[in-house]
């Protein structure tokens, strides 16, 4: 049996490569694609782009079963809301969502539709995030520096990724305290800090370094394409059909919790 496909942010430059990867698998049919420019492009496979507006009633005509979403922080809100209430499965890929956003819509899911929402599809982030977890517990008192480095479009900062590895380390070592970026005089504390480049066509670069008394480990994740992304979403589109209610993580997709 077909997954019926939606993909929100159709001509982007995730939604492209997600739309591709879906024509690519008889399992997976695309049968709606919404953005805001490029109204009435062919995506495939008879499919154009639909006005994002229409939303509710174009997913309610396809029959889309899951809605991948990797937009802005303010359309995916109202897009899940929108899924949620026509029982539309999710994978939401957009970064920069705020905490009160976040949990807007884990309310707007709830016991209705199961979503999967990871700020990195990469199988590799994915295990990046457990490796730095068992870095950070193993090397106690080490300093802890995340750097991330991304192209000059990327629209939040510091990325995603790098918020989630935050999150990791800090409940791997129970430091609270995390620096954005440093000027003028003064100490490093017990933080983690955090450093955000933005330049050229760099995909996604993200360091955990953790330095002590004469040494230094580097845990080290490049996506060197985006292609990583998009084969996760679609991965996470097969498996969100068939599980029950609720939010995962790429974690669930993966088996890896
Ligand atoms: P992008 O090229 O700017 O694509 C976003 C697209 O969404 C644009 O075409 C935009 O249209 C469109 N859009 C805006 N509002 C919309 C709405 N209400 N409905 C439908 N489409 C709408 O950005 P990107 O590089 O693809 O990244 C998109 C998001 O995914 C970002 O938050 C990025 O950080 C995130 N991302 C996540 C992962 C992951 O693995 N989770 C990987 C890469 C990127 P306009 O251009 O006309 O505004």
């Amino acid at each position: 049996m077909t997954i019926k496909i939606a993909v929100a942010g159709s001509k982007g430059r995730m939604g492209q490569l997600i739309i591709e990867e879906v024509h690519r698998f008889e399992d997976l049919e695309l049968v709606a694609g919404f953005d805001i420019l490029g109204v009435g492009d062919p995506l495939g496979g008879g499919v154009i782009v639909s006005d994002a507006s229409d939303l509710a009633e174009v997913l309610r005509r396809s029959g889309a079963q899951v809605l991948i979403d990797f937009t802005t922080p303010a359309a995916t809100t109202e897009n899940v809301r929108v899924a949620a209430d026509l029982g539309v499965d999710l994978v939401v890929g957009t970064t920069g969502i705020s905490e009160d956003l976040k949990k807007e819509m884990a309310r707007d899911i709830d016991g209705r539709v199961a979503a999967v929402i990871s700020p990195n599809f990469s199988v590799g982030v994915n295990l990046f995030w457990k490796l730095i977890e068992v870095a950070a517990k193993s090397l106690e008192g080490y300093d802890i520096e995340v750097i991330e480095a991304h192209h000059r479009n990327k629209m939040d900062a510091p990325s995603g990724t790098a918020t989630e590895a935050v999150r990791v380390l800090a409940k791997a070592t129970g430091r609270s305290e995390v620096v954005y970026g440093r000027e003028g005089q003064g100490l490093r504390g017990d933080e983690i800090g955090v450093h955000a480049v933005r330049a050229g066509d760099i995909v996604g670069d993200h360091t955990v370094l953790f330095a002590g008394p004469g040494e230094r480990l580097e845990i080290k994740h490049q996506a060197h394409s985006r292609q990583a992304f998009a084969s996760g979403a679609v991965r996470a589109a097969r498996w969100v059909a068939s599980v029950p209610s609720g939010v995962y993580a790429m974690a669930d997709v993966l088996g890896q919790k």
